[in-house]
């Protein structure tokens, strides 16, 4: 197996296969480390996990490029503080 290095302390990395999802931990300072693909792994995972514990868990939303723009936040009153109302 290609031996991969710690990008923080330079130190060799064992690397450890959790469901389905290569996880690299440096064996000096115990840094994780993972890659684009294993981050999407993870989050895949996770909704699974969330879909099959129970109905009280909502997946997590998946975040892709094409997906609308947030809610505008709450609406802010007015004036930012008292002085504001007053000489606004
Ligand atoms: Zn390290």
């Amino acid at each position: 197996m290609e031996t991969m290095t710690c990008p923080k302390c330079q130190g060799e990395m064992a690397v450890h296969r959790r469901g389905g999802v290569d996880i690299a931990q440096c064996g000096s300072c115990s840094g994780i480390f993972l890659d684009r693909a294993d981050r999407t792994s993870l989050v895949e995972n996770e909704n699974e996990w969330h879909l099959s514990s129970g109905p009280r868990t909502e997946p997590l939303p998946r975040i892709t490029a094409s997906m609308p723009a947030p809610p505008p936040s709450p609406a802010r009153p007015r004036y930012q503080s008292f002085l504001d109302g007053l000489f606004g």
